[in-house]
């Protein structure tokens, strides 16, 4: 199995530290600024069933300029290349119009969505519920899956879910 997985989400929910962790190589520039990668930056997992390519697409959220415009489009046509979508929030946050812009793009994606719930490390079990219900009422989900991208958590699991859809 292997195929191409498009990340996006706001500026900040994690990431390029998810690449991290899961690539083990620094490929993904981390960093606290948004939009420090500009690019698409893949990172290839190899193992012995499954082969993922993982793309790291920062410029998808309402532009403020015309390098942002770019951006945009740029990220838009990633998501039109690849062959699955994780889309990260921030379990410390809720949702918000950030989310909103990033969500009506992926309704014209038609690719399965993971909704990807990071830095669970951050909050207390009981957040979660009413989370994952307020970002269901917005989008159908292929999958809800919380992670700590830093510390690791249910990264795993991820992959398992990821895989299962290549
Ligand atoms: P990106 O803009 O989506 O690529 O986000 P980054 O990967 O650059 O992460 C933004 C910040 O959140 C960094 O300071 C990370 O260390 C932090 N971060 C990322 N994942 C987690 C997590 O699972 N738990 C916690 N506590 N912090 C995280
Ligand atoms: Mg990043």
């Amino acid at each position: 199995k292997s195929g191409f997985v498009a990340i996006v989400g706001r500026p900040n929910v994690g990431k390029s530290t998810f690449m991290n962790h899961v690539i083990g190589e620094k490929i993904a520039i981390m960093s606290d600024k948004p939009q420090t990668t500009r690019n698409k930056i893949s990172g290839v997992l190899t193992e012995k069933d499954a082969q993922v390519i993982f793309i790291d697409t920062p410029g998808i959220h309402k532009p403020k300029h015309k390098l942002g415009d770019y951006m945009v489009n740029v990220a838009e046509n990633t998501l039109n290349e690849v062959d699955a979508v994780m889309f990260m929030i921030n379990a410390e946050e809720g949702y918000g119009r950030g989310d909103q812009f990033i969500l009506d793009r992926l309704e014209r994606v038609d690719k399965p969505v993971f909704l990807v719930i990071n830095k669970i490390d951050q909050v207390h079990p009981d957040q979660l519920l009413p989370l994952i219900d307020q970002y269901r009422e917005k989008f159908e989900f292929e999958e809800i899956v919380p992670i700590s991208a830093l510390e690791g958590n249910n990264v795993k699991h991820l992959l398992q879910v990821v895989k299962g859809h290549l």
